[in-house]
């Protein structure tokens, strides 16, 4: 059975300025259904290519100069942020971004920002986020600006999927989180793919726990895929473990 593609990455470059050459031809495919992981170092081009993939690059002056980028064989390279939720593409940004003055619920609310239904759906939404967030449940009348790292990372994610996402774009969902709220974090993404079939294309220097809970995974290094596999093949990779996964 041929499995469907979602998003498919053909060969892009990314510069900034004009002259900082980032990416150098980055190919990669999420396939429905799937855990994907991006990988590599600090500044190897993660957070570069999702913003590429949802053209989020504008603002920071970069600009993507060769090859395309398709969500279901559609061209998505002009699309505007707000096109690529409307088909169902949606990015958690690193570092959350949460508005620091509403509550944990008036945040979860901004993310049904496009949705056209009632109130009535909104609200099942909010409740299905809730089932998959209980801490969420518990802290919803707080401030977002009072709530700790992991459950500022948890609205974003409940933002997104307010949007009733087909894939989400999850940026270094790990970063600055202690490791047990690492594995919730993760088991939350791993029951989004598994019950309400959400695709993820995750960037993570945490090689780590992102090949233990993805499906398929790319290491970048400097712009440049060098490697990509089945997650279990490349948990197994020699130059995997001993670059990657911290033993020789
Ligand atoms: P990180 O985990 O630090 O986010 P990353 O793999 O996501 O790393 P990117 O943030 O995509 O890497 O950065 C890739 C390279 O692009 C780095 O060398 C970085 O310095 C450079 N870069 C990122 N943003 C800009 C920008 N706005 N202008 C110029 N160079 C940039």
């Amino acid at each position: 059975v041929q499995e469907e593609t979602l998003l498919e990455v053909n060969n892009i470059e990314v510069i900034y300025n004009h002259v900082i050459l980032v990416l150098k031809g980055v190919s990669l495919t999420v396939p429905k259904g799937g855990i994907t992981a991006l990988l590599g170092g600090n500044g190897a081009g993660k957070t570069t290519t999702l913003k590429a993939v949802s053209n989020l690059l504008h603002s920071e002056r970069g600009e993507v100069t060769k090859g395309s980028i398709k969500y279901r064989g559609t061209s998505v390279h002009e699309s505007e942020p707000a096109d690529l939720v409307q088909k169902g593409v949606i990015q958690v940004m690193e570092g959350r971004h949460c508005f620091e003055h509403l509550t944990v619920e008036e945040n979860l609310l901004t993310g049904a920002y496009t949705r056209k239904d009632g109130k009535a759906a909104i609200q099942q939404d909010l409740d299905l986020v809730y089932t998959y967030f209980p801490r969420l449940k518990e802290r919803r009348r707080s401030q977002a600006g009072y709530t700790s790292g992991g459950e500022q990372q948890m609205v974003a994610m409940g933002r997104a999927l307010m949007s009733r996402p087909e894939t989400i774009l999850l940026d270094e969902p790990s970063m600055g989180l202690a490791p047990q709220l690492v594995e919730e974090i993760f088991g939350i993404v791993q029951d989004l793919n598994e019950k309400e079939g959400v695709s993820f294309l995750l960037a993570e220097q945490n090689t780590n726990v992102a090949l233990r809970f993805a499906h398929y995974g790319y290491i970048l290094e400097s712009g440049r895929v060098v490697m990509d596999g089945p997650a279990a093949e490349l948990r197994e990779n020699p130059d995997v473990k001993e670059f990657y996964l911290g033993m020789s």
